[in-house]
């Protein structure tokens, strides 16, 4: 019998949710500014706070190094250039090992750096889980949308085989029957 897929967890969920912040289709940006970054923080189930606009443009450039890594999982680009990504936000966001009998990754800060460093342990967390790499980005350009890849085998590429893959599909169909003079 096949194992079953792992489902995405809340925490994972959250990440997912931080990629999406920035939308392409229609373009939109739930980060655009401080007052909208604030709101959505305030909403995401993630700790931390922004005190600035500078620290709206470090949440904002964490998401940005998040989002070559997903590309990375859906088979474009070098993974461990995208994994280099996240090297600046790692130093200035501590976390310690909560002790139990299943001990976790937890922020040391508050703030900011809370923020960062609850993202970074997730991302630990889901990549030893063996989840992190179900993490994606949409292989259509013009949605580029983040998804948790539920296929058995970890092979999807669209974000809904329904509106994405159809779309791809038929445009490859239309480019197939373009004339060819
Ligand atoms: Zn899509």
């Amino acid at each position: 019998m096949p194992t079953p897929l792992t489902p995405i967890s809340p925490e994972l969920r959250r990440v997912l949710e931080l990629v999406n912040t920035l939308d392409f289709d229609p373009p939109a940006d739930r980060l655009g500014t401080l007052e909208e970054a604030r709101n959505w923080l305030a909403q995401s189930g993630l700790p931390g706070d922004l005190k600035s606009e500078g620290e709206r443009e470090r949440l904002v450039a964490l998401r940005q190094a998040i989002r070559p890594m997903l590309e990375a999982n859906a088979g474009h680009g070098d993974p461990v250039q995208a994994w280099a990504g996240l090297e600046p936000f790692a130093a200035s966001s501590p976390l310690y090992v909560r002790p139990g009998v299943d001990p976790s990754l937890s922020p040391a800060g508050s703030g900011l750096p809370a923020t960062i460093a609850t993202v970074l342990a997730t991302v630990y967390d889901a990549a030893r889980a063996g989840t992190w790499r179900r993490l994606k980005l949409c292989r259509e350009s013009t949605c580029a949308w983040a998804f948790y890849d539920e296929s058995k085998n970890g092979s999807g590429t669209w974000c809904s085989m329904r509106v994405c893959g159809n779309r791809n599909k038929a445009r490859r169909r239309r480019e197939r029957s373009r004339p060819t003079s």
